[in-house]
């Protein structure tokens, strides 16, 4: 979804004057890109007719830069259908606050219980206790209690001969006792949605009345898991969602539909097995991540507007196979320059800062006229093979631009390291598919 999207936004991005017939064709590559995110068609095509409708209104058609606007509008519109703002967990107002798990199995629910009861402790300073109710799956209450052991954490079981529902009450008893201010159930799930489970999960919702009812899905089955948190939410009233695997997920269309379709809305993300791999669950955030709108973004478009496509492709290829030559180094330097203050742009590249080198490559005005003047003294061939550049080929360069021997040195270590750096970067390039779920 990333990638599509980026790529039809990026378009946008350089555009000057947007016509009605532009924002239609978006729309279109727009509509594709979440069809193929899994994202419910429904939802779908509600989104695109709001975005449309604000898009083509006269505030954006007739605004300086109409292509961020649109970008804006899909923004706004993404997080809104993600929720809007992010939504907390309640807490009851006698403690101990009841959360119930519920799930299918390998949702991720018992990992979520630690995660989650970790999260209240690490960040609100509270005290959860939590409650074994899954006395199906071989070994769920093992699971749970090795979890508590890693958190130092009360786990509550009855082991497996006593109800569910029995465990649940028994537990939030228990806490009153020992005053813990949130009960966090895990409970059973099956392989599908099936009426046995569901009778159980309401059983047990009425017994102890929990604040919280949350659905755990795994992101990574798309629409499946928004099926499932509908056929959930019509049974058992779900208070909220919290939506694992995030971290594999690279579609979003669990993300973007849950909400929408099941109007609940989304708590927490999952990212990842540990147990602090819980995080509030963010809709302009995702939204952001998804359009990969963040700093990156201003580079590209920076980047596009001044370099030509297909001059930066060969260039590319070029820096990989390392025989970037003077002339390509005196052509990059020139875009840097128009593209703004180079310490700049590479603090927007993710990682770049921390490259080695990098501080050394300086370019100001004056410098780069130096540069020029130096590159321009050398031969054909010492621009395309600089190991030719001897002392007195050095000397004569020197002279000819008026500049010194050791600025002539200094360009060329330049020229060294802007070629290792150019290599790391396009190795990065390449790695940069795989984004971390994170928010
Ligand atoms: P349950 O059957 O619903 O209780 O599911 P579990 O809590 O036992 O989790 C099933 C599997 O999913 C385990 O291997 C977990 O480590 C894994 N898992 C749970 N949440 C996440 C997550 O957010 N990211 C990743 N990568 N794995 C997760
Ligand atoms: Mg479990």
């Amino acid at each position: 979804l990333q990638e599509r999207l980026q790529g039809t936004l990026k378009k946008m991005k350089g555009k000057g004057k947007v016509t009605e017939q532009d924002v239609k064709e978006m729309m279109r590559e727009v509509r594709l890109a979440l069809l193929e995110a899994d994202v419910n068609f429904k939802v779908v095509k509600k989104f695109i007719a709001d975005v449309k409708e604000r898009a083509v209104g006269q505030d954006v058609l007739d605004s300086l830069t109409p292509g961020q606007q649109v970008i804006k509008v899909v923004n706004e519109e993404l997080t809104k259908l993600m929720g809007g703002e992010q939504s907390k967990l309640r807490a009851a107002q006698k403690p101990p606050t009841v959360v119930m798990m519920v799930g299918l199995q390998g949702a991720g629910k018992t990992t979520t219980v630690g995660k989650l009861a970790n999260y209240l402790r690490k960040e609100h300073n509270r005290k959860p206790l939590l409650a074994a109710a899954d006395i199906y799956r071989p070994a769920a209450i093992d699971q749970l209690q090795t979890l508590g052991k890693q958190l130092d954490m009360p786990v509550f079981s009855l082991g497996d001969q006593v109800s569910p529902v029995e465990i649940a009450k028994q537990a939030v008893k228990q806490a009153k006792e020992d005053h813990q201010d949130y009960v966090i159930i895990d409970t059973a799930g099956r392989l599908h949605v099936d009426q046995e489970l569901m009778d159980e999960l309401q059983q047990i919702k009425e017994a102890v009345s929990p604040d919280e009812t949350l659905l755990v899905v795994d992101a990574m089955t798309g629409q499946d898991a928004v099926n499932v948190a509908e056929s959930f939410n019509n049974q058992l009233d779900l208070t909220g969602v919290v939506l694992t695997k995030l971290d594999g997920d690279t579609r979003g269309g669990a993300a973007i539909s849950v909400k929408a379709v099941t109007d609940t809305p989304i708590k927490f993300a999952g990212i990842g097995e540990k147990s602090d791999a819980l995080e509030p669950f963010h809709p302009e955030r995702m939204a952001s991540r998804i359009l990969g709108m963040g700093d990156v973004m201003t580079l590209i478009e920076k980047a596009q507007t001044n370099v030509d496509e297909d001059r930066a492709k060969e260039l590319e290829k070029k820096m990989r196979t390392n025989d970037l030559t003077f002339d390509d180094f005196l052509e990059q330097l020139g875009q840097v320059k128009e593209m703004g203050p180079l310490d700049e742009l590479l603090e927007m590249m993710p990682g770049a800062g921390k490259m080695k080198g990098m501080k050394n490559i300086q370019v100001d005005d004056k410098q780069l006229a130096h540069i020029e003047a130096i590159v321009r003294s050398m031969t054909k061939a010492e621009r395309d093979n600089p190991s030719l550049l001897n002392a007195s080929r050095k000397r004569r360069i020197a002279k000819g631009s008026g500049t010194t021997v050791p600025e002539v040195n200094r360009l060329l270590k330049q020229f060294d390291e802007m070629k290792k750096m150019m290599k790391q970067m396009s190795g990065q390039q390449k790695g940069k598919g795989k984004k971390k779920g994170g928010m």
